[in-house]
């Protein structure tokens, strides 16, 4: 899960990450009061997971309140990279003497955490990746964990002055706590500004939570933005299930994630495309085949291009064929679909699984190969 800024700042709050007041709002005159209640230049920033929101005009100072008025109005109007304005953050404008990038990544090859750190922050981190790789110092966290004197080693040659680079050293300690124990697989704070009186500030927050240990933190729920989540995505949540929503047309619902890749692999093989990732898992239970099928046919009807054809794979070990196949005519029993079935089935209880198909009217096949090749001839068909 994305976290919007404002609630980044809450998370770095918990944890002392020096910050300036501020508070989101979702009308102008929310913004309004905000700034008066903050007194002094305000800087007013819009909450959408996308980067460069400042380069979008979504980052702008305002002196007075009413000026705070009319800048959250043309802010809250914006659509940046596609994502509508909703709220914007209101916070107290820092004067920035220098702008420093200082963030801390799961890196999954190294299977460490990476601190990453430049005296060049503020603008597109990227690009400075891009065109100066050494003015990026990258340090992976060893398994005893980030240390004092490690934090001070990395910060003491990116700002000469001593007490800076102290604040900075004590800013990445916290940062750290706020990675490992709130689960993050990013904490980033870009700018971590200067101000011209020496103070060290994070002046942004990103952070990605690892949805993984969403069941250790119960206070995440508060987080999730509904509006950022399709229906499927929701009801995927609440049943457990894996499922990533994707832009092609076939759905596919599958026993085991790596069966599940490899199926979506095969698709693009043949030329087909994806509609979604979605794993029904190893156990077997006729409740979640019907899950799955609400959880795709309801992401179609949101969508706009829509599934064209739906696609079962199912290799039976601990899953037991008959429970998918009867999961399957339920689910039809109670809502029929209106596009396409293909359906491979093969292993534990696989004649059963057939036979109870076939009392339906409903077909199946054992080959991979040839259930995807179907699958996309039937969705073309309906596309043409
Ligand atoms: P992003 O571009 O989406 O990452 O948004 P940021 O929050 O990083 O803001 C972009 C830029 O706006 C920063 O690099 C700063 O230059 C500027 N900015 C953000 N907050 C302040 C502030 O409090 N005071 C001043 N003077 N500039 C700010
Ligand atoms: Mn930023």
């Amino acid at each position: 899960m994305n976290l919007h800024e404002y609630q980044g700042r809450e998370l770095f709050a918990r944890y002392g990450l020096p910050m300036l007041p501020g508070q989101v709002a979702g009308t102008p005159e929310e913004a309004r009061d905000v700034a008066t209640s903050l007194g002094g230049t305000v800087v007013i920033k819009a909450q959408v997971q996308a980067g460069g929101r400042g380069k979008a005009g979504g980052v702008k100072l305002a002196s007075t309140p009413d000026e705070a008025y009319d800048k959250a109005r043309d802010i809250l109007s914006l659509t940046i990279k596609g994502l509508p304005v909703r709220r914007v953050l209101v916070a107290k404008a820092a004067d920035i003497a220098r702008e420093y990038y200082c963030a801390i990544v799961l890196d999954r090859e190294k299977k460490a955490p990476l601190v990453m750190l430049s005296a060049e922050g503020g603008v597109d981190i990227e690009e400075v990746a891009r065109v100066a790789p050494e003015k990026l110092i990258r340090f992976h966290v060893p398994l005893e964990g980030l240390r004092p004197y490690m934090a001070r080693n990395l910060m003491r040659p990116l700002f000469p002055d001593f007490q800076q680079a102290s604040q900075a050293a004590d800013i990445l300690l916290k940062l750290y706590r706020v990675y490992t124990e709130s689960d993050c697989s990013l904490a980033e704070i870009n700018p971590l500004a200067v101000t011209p009186e020496g103070r060290v500030l994070a002046l942004d927050a990103k952070v990605v939570l690892d949805d993984n240990a969403d069941f250790r933190h119960k206070d995440w729920e508060a987080w999730r933005d509904p509006s950022e989540e399709t229906p499927g995505a929701r009801l995927a949540r609440a049943k457990g299930l894996s499922y990533v929503k994707l832009d092609g047309d076939i759905g596919c619902i599958v026993n085991g994630a790596g069966l599940a890749m490899a199926t979506m692999d095969l698709i693009k093989h043949y030329g087909g495309e994806p509609a979604n990732f979605l794993d029904i898992g190893g156990s077997s239970n006729p409740e979640k085949v019907t899950a799955a099928l609400k959880i795709i046919t309801t992401d179609a009807s949101t969508s706009n291009g829509g599934v064209r054809a739906i696609l079962f794979n199912i290799f039976g070990g601990i899953t037991r064929c008959d429970d998918v196949a009867n999961g399957i005519v339920a689910s039809l029993e109670a809502s029929p679909l209106t596009v396409p079935l293909v359906i491979r089935l093969t292993g534990t209880n696989e004649e059963k699984a057939r036979q109870i198909l076939k009392d339906h009217g409903l077909g199946a096949t054992t080959s991979m190969d040839e259930a995807v090749r179907m699958v996309i001839e039937k969705a073309q068909e309906v596309t043409a």
